[in-house]
C-alpha cells in the first residue's frame, strides 16, 4: 500500500458516488441531460483512473499495450460527456462544432481499438521510475501512431467548442458559471493532453495525471450543477409556500382550485374544491366521478362545456349545481382554461371554483323582491288613482252640487224662474260632462295611454278655464287677470287635461291668498312665446309664498301642507305637463309664487 495506490482509487471512488449521486437526479422531474452527461463522464472517468494504476503497476509490454488501446475507449466517453454537458448546461454552445470535435475524437479512438498498429500510440519499451515516497511505478516510451494528429485536433475543437461557449453565456451575464466551468474545462483538458504528451514524449517522468485533471473538472462541474439543484429546491419550496397561500387566500374566500391531466384523466383538486363537491381527501377524482356529484340536470350542459373548451381551446366556463350527500344543493361557478403542449394539443385544464350558493339565493330573492315592488307600484298607481280622482272630482262635483241647491231653491218659489231653472240645470249637464272626461283621461294618463294631442288656442283655452272658475274667484274676492299677447301661436295639447292643469294652479293660488288681505288677492295668467318651439303659460299669486325646503316637495305625490288638501293636484299637473313634452316648476318668493309650464307649439304653426 502506497499514496498512489490510494491516491487512484479514492479519485475512482469519488467519480463513482458524483455519478450515482447525478443519475438519481436524472431519475428525477426536471433538466435531466446535464446530469445524464455529467454521470457518464464521472463513470468514465473513474475507469481512466482504474486504467492509469494499472498501467503504472504493469510490467509485461503487451499488458501494457492491450490495456493503452482500452483507456481509449473511457477516454473518449469522457471527451463526448464532458462536451454533451457544456451544450446541455450552457445551451449556448454550436451543435456542428461538438459533434466534430466528439465525432473525431472517437474516430481517432475507434481506428486505434480497430487497427493491429495502434493508430494513435502505443508503448515500445518499458522502465520503472521512482516517485515521492520511493513509489515505483511503469514508465513506457510511447511511439504515436497517424492518428494521434486528428486526437490532438479534436482536443482542440472541443476546446474551441468550450470556448466559444463559454464567451456566449458570459455575454449572457452568467459570468460566474462561464469562468468556473468552461474556463476549468479548458484549462483542466489541455493540462491533461499537455501532461500526457509529456509523459509520452519521455520528457518528464511521471504517471499519467488525465483522471486527476479530469477530476477538477467533475468537481466543477458537480458544483454548478449542485447549485441548480439548490436552486431548484429552494423554488420548489418558495412555489410549496406559494400553493399554501394561495390555498388559504383561496379557504379564505372559499375558492377551490383544480387542475385535470387529460392524458391520464385524472383530477387534482385543492380541499376548498373537495369540501364543495364533498369528495374525501383521499380519493382519486376523475371526470366520470366529478360529473356525478352534479345535479343531473346539468351533467350534460357541463360535459358539453369541457368538451367545447377541450376541441376549441377556449375558456372555459360554466354554472352548475351539485347535490351533497345529504341532499343540499349548492351552486357553483367555474372557470377554466386550457393548456396545450409545443404541438397544440390540449394536455391540461385548470381553473378556479367558487361557491356562488348565497349569490344565487339573493338573487332570487332579489327577483321575489322585484315582483312585490312592482305589484306595489301597481297598487300605488291604483292609489293614485283614486285619490286623483276624488281631487279633480271634487270641483266639478261641488258646482253640480250647488248649481242643484240653487235648481231646488228655484222651484220651491210658487213661481219658478224656469228659464233660470234650464239654465242651471245646462250647468249641471256641463259639469257632469266634465266630471266624465275627468275620469276618463285621468285613467287613460295613468295607464300610460298616449294623450289626445290637438292644435289648440291658448286664449281659448284660458276663457274656458276662467268661465268655470271665475265664480269661485268672486265668492273668494279674487281677482283674476288674464294677459295673453295676440300672436301667440297654437299649442299642442289635450284641451282637457290642460284645463285640469290650469284649474289645479288657479285654485291652489286662490288657496294661498286665503290669509292676504281682499284688495291684494290677485292670481295672474300670462302667456308667451318661449324661445324654441315652446309657449310658456305661468300663474302667479300674491301670497305668502312657498318656503325653499318644500318647494322641492310640493310636487310629490300626496304632499300637502292644507287641512283638507290631497297633495295629488300638483303630481298630476307635472305628470300632464310631461305627457305633453313640457316642463313645469314652482318660484317662489316673498312677494307671491308662480308656477310655470311650457307646451309645444304646433309643428308649422304660425304667430297669429
Ligand atoms: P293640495 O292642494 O291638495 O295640497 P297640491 O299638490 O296641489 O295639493 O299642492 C301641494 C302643496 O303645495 C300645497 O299643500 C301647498 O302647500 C303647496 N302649494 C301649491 N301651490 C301653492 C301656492 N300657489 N302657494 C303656496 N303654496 C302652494
Amino acid at each position: 500500500m502506497n499514496w498512489m495506490t490510494v491516491a487512484w482509487p479514492m479519485v475512482t471512488a469519488t467519480c463513482l458516488t458524483l455519478a450515482l449521486i447525478n443519475l438519481r437526479i436524472a431519475m428525477g422531474d426536471g433538466r435531466r441531460a446535464p446530469h445524464l452527461f455529467f454521470s457518464l463522464g464521472a463513470i468514465a472517468v473513474a475507469a481512466v483512473s482504474v486504467f492509469e494504476l494499472t498501467l503504472m503497476r504493469t510490467d509485461d509490454l503487451v499488458r501494457y499495450n492491450v490495456i493503452l488501446r482500452w483507456a481509449a475507449v473511457p477516454i473518449s466517453i469522457m471527451v463526448a460527456s464532458v462536451t454533451g454537458f457544456i451544450w446541455s448546461f450552457f445551451g449556448t454552445g454550436r451543435r456542428w462544432l461538438a459533434i466534430t470535435a466528439v465525432g473525431l475524437n472517437a474516430l481517432a479512438n475507434l481506428a486505434n481499438l480497430t487497427f493491429d498498429v495502434p493508430a494513435i500510440r502505443h508503448a515500445v519499451a518499458l522502465h520503472q521510475a521512482e516517485t515521492f515516497g520511493g513509489v515505483k511505478f511503469t514508465v513506457s516510451s510511447v511511439v504515436n501512431g497517424p492518428w494521434n494528429i486528428v486526437e490532438i485536433i479534436s482536443v482542440i475543437l472541443i476546446a474551441a467548442f468550450v470556448f466559444d461557449a463559454s464567451m456566449k453565456l458570459w455575454r449572457q451575464g452568467e459570468r460566474r458559471r462561464a469562468v468556473i466551468v468552461g474556463g476549468s474545462v479548458i484549462f483542466f483538458f489541455l493540462l491533461s493532453r499537455g501532461q500526457a504528451t509529456l509523459v509520452e514524449k519521455g520528457l518528464v517522468e511521471m504517471p499519467y495525471f488525465v483522471s486527476f485533471g479530469f477530476i477538477a473538472v467533475i468537481i466543477a462541474m458537480g458544483m454548478e450543477l449542485g447549485n441548480d439543484v439548490l436552486r431548484s429546491t429552494k423554488l420548489a419550496s418558495d412555489l410549496h409556500d406559494s400553493q399554501g397561500r394561495m390555498d388559504l387566500a383561496g379557504r379564505a374566500v372559499s375558492l377551490g382550485f383544480w387542475e385535470w391531466d387529460i392524458a391520464s384523466g385524472e383530477i387534482w383538486a385543492n380541499e376548498t374544491a373537495r369540501t364543495l363537491f364533498g369528495i374525501p381527501p383521499s380519493e382519486p377524482v376523475s371526470l366520470t366521478s366529478f360529473l356525478a356529484t352534479l345535479h343531473p340536470d346539468d351533467r350534460a350542459g357541463v360535459a358539453k362545456a369541457i368538451e367545447e373548451s377541450v376541441a376549441g381551446g377556449f375558456d372555459y366556463e360554466k354554472d352548475y349545481r351539485v347535490v351533497m350527500e345529504t341532499g343540499e344543493v349548492r351552486w357553483i361557478s367555474a372557470k377554466g382554461r386550457i393548456e396545450s403542449a409545443n404541438g397544440g394539443n390540449p394536455i391540461r385544464m385548470r381553473g378556479v371554483l367558487l361557491d356562488i350558493t348565497e349569490r344565487r339565493a339573493s338573487e332570487s330573492e332579489l327577483h321575489l323582491v322585484r315582483g312585490q315592488l312592482a305589484h306595489a307600484g301597481r297598487v300605488s298607481m291604483m292609489g293614485q288613482l283614486a285619490a286623483a280622482l276624488a281631487h279633480e272630482l271634487n270641483q266639478p262635483l261641488g258646482a253640480i252640487l250647488r248649481n242643484a241647491e240653487a235648481a231646488e231653491l228655484f222651484l220651491q218659489s210658487p213661481t219658478p224662474d224656469l228659464e233660470e231653472v234650464r239654465a242651471i240645470t245646462r250647468d249641471i249637464l256641463r259639469d257632469d260632462k266634465r266630471a266624465g272626461g275627468v275620469i276618463d283621461r285621468l285613467k287613460a294618463l295613468l295607464k300610460r295611454k298616449d294623450i289626445e294631442s290637438r292644435p289648440l288656442s291658448v286664449k281659448d283655452l284660458l276663457e274656458e278655464v276662467l268661465a268655470l272658475i271665475r265664480a269661485d274667484a268672486a265668492a273668494r274676492g279674487v281677482r283674476l287677470e288674464v294677459l295673453v299677447p295676440p300672436d301667440l301661436p297654437e299649442i299642442s295639447g289635450d284641451r282637457v287635461h290642460l284645463q285640469q292643469v290650469l284649474i289645479n294652479l288657479i285654485i291652489n293660488g286662490m288657496d294661498a291668498l286665503s290669509e292676504i288681505k281682499r284688495a291684494d288677492r290677485h292670481v295672474t295668467i300670462g302667456a308667451r312665446r318661449e324661445c324654441g318651439d315652446f309657449v310658456e303659460i305661468s300663474v302667479t299669486d300674491t301670497g305668502p309664498g312657498i318656503s325653499a325646503d318644500k318647494l322641492q316637495q310640493v310636487f310629490d305625490p300626496f304632499f300637502t301642507t292644507k287641512t283638507d288638501g290631497m297633495g295629488m293636484g300638483l303630481s298630476i299637473s307635472r305628470t300632464i305637463i310631461e305627457a305633453h313634452g313640457g316642463r313645469i316648476s314652482a318660484e317662489s318668493g316673498d312677494g307671491g309664487t308662480a308656477f310655470i309650464f311650457t307646451l309645444p307649439v304646433v309643428q308649422g304653426a304660425l304667430a297669429g
